[in-house]
């Protein structure tokens, strides 16, 4: 595979050098608390190889979506606070909002080898997130400024061209620096990766989630890939309309329904398995607030859903139809909830999946996002073989695509 061709921390000798690493601290905050670190515990491996090293270790993340400007509630600074506690050493934050410029520059002159500096949230700089042609060209030169070599250990970022992901990288090397890749990026790339390309069959896929739409690609490369391919979530609706039964108000996108019945003519042309519900937990509207315990739902078969009710969850008799596909599998991949599992009332179906995720000998790969969190939440963490860091990029990955953040490292010799 390509991304295995690519540099890593292992591959330079980083001593003494100003070494600029994009890590995805973007972890869940709650009133300025942070609610899940597990994206920076997955960082700490890069981070104490080369401060072990004797390098010069630069930091940069970006946090939260930040469309209205740079503000104090997405500041980096409690994954300063908790990232030094982790190292058990110091982390000299570098709150400016220009997140590079004086600031910056002054901080990392100060450097002794074995230091951490952390740079300010990468989004304060709005051009980090345009389009690949233009994709914050300035910024990118100055973060390169500020250090020797580069290394992407971002794998949650790493579907994104973005200046501090990807570009950086073409203006370290222009001074004959290295691009490599982190310890998280090997890890992920190595499961993901051997995975799609080289599965211990039965090799099962389960995908829910909302929207088909998001899913398009990954549905397709999966039924080519796998030997059976799961749909549950919100997205299983398109797929019942696109079998011609009534959905009701279930979720539908009626723009995609040619599209679920070729995925469906794909798979038995191939002679893939393609499980859809043949049941469905329904209720009369969206709960609101969505964790609502108190509304009321009723069970009955894909085929029989009146009119006026909504498919929110997939029903028992496809809860065990799932579970005996996980069970004769011997490598499963999971992205995304089976129904509107942040209700207690809805989350039959993601548990279910979860439970038998945990229960299996196979390799269990959880794609990042809802279904990570609901498998921490679980406490079924410690049962699977691996648990992405990033959702989207995940998916990406599992389309077959190249990440932009793969791709710009260094080939290695
Ligand atoms: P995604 O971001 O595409 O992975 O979708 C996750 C969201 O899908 C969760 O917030 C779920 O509540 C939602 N979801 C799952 N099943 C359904 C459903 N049957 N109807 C509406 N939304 C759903």
């Amino acid at each position: 595979m390509a991304a295995l061709n690519k540099k890593t921390v292992d591959d330079f000798n980083a001593a003494g050098r100003r070494v600029l690493v994009r890590c995805d601290f973007n972890v869940p905050l709650k009133d300025g608390k942070i609610t899940d670190d597990t994206r920076i515990v997955a960082a700490l491996p890069t981070i104490n190889k080369l401060i072990g090293e004797g390098a010069k270790v630069i930091l940069c993340s970006h946090l939260g979506k930040v469309k209205n400007g740079p503000n104090e509630g997405e500041s980096l600074t409690p994954v300063a606070e908790r990232l030094s506690e982790k190292l058990g050493k110091e982390v000299n934050f570098v709150s400016d909002y220009n997140v590079t410029g004086e600031a910056a520059t002054a901080a990392v002159a100060a450097m002794k080898p074995g230091d951490v500096v952390l740079l300010q949230n990468t989004r304060f700089r709005g051009k980090e997130e345009t389009k690949p042609q233009d994709a914050g060209e300035g910024f990118a030169k100055e973060l390169a400024d500020l250090a020797d070599d580069y290394v992407c250990d971002a794998f949650g970022s790493a579907h994104r061209a973005h200046a501090s992901v990807a570009v950086v990288t073409k203006y370290i090397r222009a001074k004959g620096g290295t691009c490599a890749v982190g310890y998280l990026m090997q890890k992920e790339i190595k499961f993901l990766g051997n995975a799609v390309e080289n599965p211990v069959r039965p090799f099962v896929a389960i995908l829910g989630g909302a929207k088909v739409a998001d899913k398009l690609n990954v549905i397709s490369n999966l039924i080519e890939k796998c030997d059976t391919v799961i749909i549950g979530g919100g997205m299983a609706y398109t797929f019942a309309r696109a079998k011609g039964y009534e959905i009701g108000t279930s979720l539908v996108d009626d723009t995609k329904v040619d599209y679920c019945k070729e995925m469906i003519e794909k798979a038995a042309k191939l002679g893939k398995n393609l499980l859809l519900p043949v049941d469905a937990v329904i209720t009369d509207h969206f709960p609101d607030p969505i964790d609502d315990p108190s509304i009321a739902t009723e069970v009955v078969d894909i085929d029989k859903i009146p009119a006026d009710k909504m498919g929110m969850d997939i029903g028992p008799k496809t809860r065990a139809i799932y579970e005996d596909a996980v069970k004769t599998a011997k490598t499963v991949v999971w992205n995304g909830p089976m129904g509107v599992f942040e209700n207690p009332v809805l989350a039959a179906g993601t548990k279910a999946v979860a439970a038998a995720l945990a229960a299996t000998t196979a390799t269990t790969i959880i794609g990042g996002g809802d279904s990570a969190a609901a498998v921490n939440q679980l406490g079924y963490a410690d049962k699977m073989s691996h648990i992405s860091t990033g959702g989207g990029a995940s998916l990406e990955f599992l389309e077959g695509k190249e990440l932009p953040g793969v791709y710009a490292a260094d080939d290695k010799n």
